[in-house]
């Protein structure tokens, strides 16, 4: 089948209702690589769930393993109240999208709507009126006689996604569905999908190496890296409060900056004094220090000729530390700054720039006490 779309739904396994999707220790193994690694996940009835990370990290081997594409070589899936880690694909009651989106090139688009609903025993009046609600909630009712040869890509993919929700699956399963657009297509479709989830309320698990993507879309991001899961939550959780030094590297751009915190004297140095004390702002353990671009705030001492300046009250911001700023980066609604201090180079994201800051010269700069992550020598967070 040249389709992108995997109709795992078949007429007897039909369910409107949502499912929850839980993952029990999973595993799989090709030969010495271990592709997912003991990954336990709970997905909630109708949430929005995304997979992230790097590529590799075994993404696609866990949707797979979800559509029953591949088996496990460990551990359980569960669907609604269904084992299903053995069950056949088609079983299982889910649609699957891929990254490319090929439709049948001779059929209509009305056509590529329809074939997913001919396995099923229903009227040709339910064929119609679900084509054409299908049709109506993508847009795409101008298109329905159109060939996929005479669609823009955008269009195509929603021909491919209506598809996929045609016949009103338990779950969807996505895997980078929109890596083939290009960037600004590719963020007002992304929003389409999440709409459209919404509007359904169908469980979905949607794979993607973009942060930024992930973030936009995502009720929960379950961030994976070398077959393990790393950390679920919300896109705040996980920007806020990262559970180890991968996580809070992956999320955010520009990244977090990360300052060795090896020794007291570097951190004294970082910090100074401050309101508090150095040692009292980060544990003993700490061996990295991590402070976002915006947590990196100019001090008065360079902002006094600018208004509205928006950064925390001097009490919440550590010593200032004198820094060599190496390249100005402006952004329309902010600047980025690019800092140097004793061979390390870390970023500032600032809203507002005074004249006196340029590239060559020297600022002030401190952290945000409130918003300093410490990890310790295994990289785990430990504040
Ligand atoms: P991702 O989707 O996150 O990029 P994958 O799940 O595709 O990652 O792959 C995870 C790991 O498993 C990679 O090291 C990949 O090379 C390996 N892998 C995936 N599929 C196979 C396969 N069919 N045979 C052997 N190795 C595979
Ligand atoms: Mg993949």
């Amino acid at each position: 089948m040249s389709s992108n779309t995997l109709d795992t739904t078949d007429d007897t396994a039909i369910e409107t209702e949502k499912a929850g999707i839980s993952l029990t220790n999973l595993q799989k193994s090709y030969g010495d690589v271990l592709a997912v690694d003991g990954l336990s996940l709970d997905i909630e009835p109708g949430e929005f769930l995304v997979l992230l990370g790097p590529s590799g990290c075994g993404k696609s081997t866990t949707l797979r393993m979800i559509a029953g594409l591949e088996t496990p070589t460990g551990g359980r899936i569960g669907i609604g109240d269904d084992e299903v880690t053995r069950m056949l694909p088609q079983k299982r009651g889910l649609s699957m999208v891929f990254q490319s989106y090929a439709l049948y090139p001779h059929k209509t688009v009305g056509e590529n709507l329809e074939f997913p609903l001919r396995k099923m025993d229903l009227s040709d009046e339910e064929v119609e009126s679900k084509v054409e609600r299908t049709a109506r909630l993508l847009e795409i009712q101008d298109l329905l006689d159109k060939k996929p040869g005479q669609l823009s890509g955008g269009q195509r993919q929603r021909v491919a996604v209506g598809r996929t929700i045609i016949r009103e699956p338990r779950a969807f399963l996505m895997d980078e569905p929109l890596s083939n657009l290009d960037a600004q297509l590719r963020v007002k479709t992304r929003f389409e999908i999440r709409e459209l989830q919404q509007e359904l309320g169908t469980t979905t698990v949607y794979v993607t190496h973009d942060q930024e993507e992930a973030m936009s879309v995502a009720d929960r991001i379950a961030v994976m890296n070398d077959g393990e899961l790393q950390q679920v939550g919300t896109p705040e959780e996980i920007y806020k409060e990262p559970t180890n030094e991968f996580v809070a590297g992956f999320i955010g751009n520009p990244p977090m900056n990360f300052f060795d915190a090896s020794t007291d004297e570097h951190v004294q140095q970082l910090l100074g004094g401050g309101s508090s004390p150095a040692d009292s702002l980060l544990p003993s353990e700490t061996a990295t220090l991590g402070v976002r671009p915006e947590d990196v705030h100019l001090h008065e001492t360079t902002t006094a000729d600018v208004a509205n300046v928006s950064r925390p009250s001097d009490s919440a911001l550590t010593d200032p530390i004198t820094c060599d700023v190496t390249v100005i980066e402006p952004l329309g609604n902010a600047y980025e700054l690019e800092l140097t201090r004793d061979g390390e180079t870390f970023i500032a994201r600032v809203r507002a720039l005074p004249q006196t800051v340029s590239a060559g010269e020297t600022v002030e700069v401190a952290f945000d006490e409130t918003e300093l992550h410490a990890f310790d020598a295994r990289g785990e967070a430990i504040r």
